[in-house]
């Protein structure tokens, strides 16, 4: 069988995480046999890609220009500042955390152009001086990357004089927030260290 319109589909789907190439024809496979399947999914596509954008606050992904989160949870005395919307929703689903949060996109990545500007540190500067907040916890991924991004954060947010905390024990070094399960989290909150 050969088709190029089909190659590419495949080829597309190979790009995304996780996603191998066995994996990606496989599902562009059931995509050609179930047109109904592929066109819900080319319609939720095309209006993610045109309606979601991120909170202009806290950087969480949203249809309008505040968050739920920030919408809701206004009052909190308390920001969780995670490397991805996936750590933040992974966070959210363990029910250990009903602060408010905030969504750095990436890790500091000097050599790859990524410093605190890609990163909305301004951002999480204003938010912590614009409201009531009392603590930030840092809870990024106990990898090298995650590890530099904790300790810069540290020592800007000390500046602003607020009280900075990091998740501890429980996540073992390597860990992402996003794939720890729900114990683990609950155990790397509870044991969070100030900084
Ligand atoms: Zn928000």
């Amino acid at each position: 069988m050969s088709s190029m319109l089909f190659d590419r589909l495949a080829e597309q789907l190979n790009r995304l995480p996780g996603i191998g190439r066995k994996t990606a024809l496989r599902l562009a496979f059931s995509l050609v046999d179930h047109p109904e399947l592929a066109r819900d999914l080319a319609e939720a596509l095309n209006e993610t890609w045109a309606h979601v954008g991120e909170c202009t606050v806290c950087r969480n992904l949203t249809e309008h220009e505040l968050c739920d989160v920030c919408t809701t949870r206004a009052d909190s005395g308390t920001i969780c500042v995670v490397h991805t919307p996936a750590d933040m929703r992974a966070i959210e689903d363990a029910g250990l955390y009903r602060g408010r949060y905030f969504v750095l996109h990436g890790f500091l990545a000097p050599l790859d152009g990524v410093g605190p500007d890609e990163l909305g540190v301004d951002r999480l500067r204003k938010m912590v001086a614009s409201s009531t907040i009392s603590e930030v916890i840092l809870a990024l991924d106990s990898t090298a990357d995650g590890e530099a991004t904790c300790t810069y954060l540290a020592r800007v947010l000390e500046k602003a004089g607020v009280s900075v905390s990091r998740l501890a024990r429980g996540l073992p070094p390597g860990a992402s927030v996003e794939f720890a399960d729900s114990l683990t989290l609950m155990q790397a909150f509870e044991g969070r260290q100030r900084v």
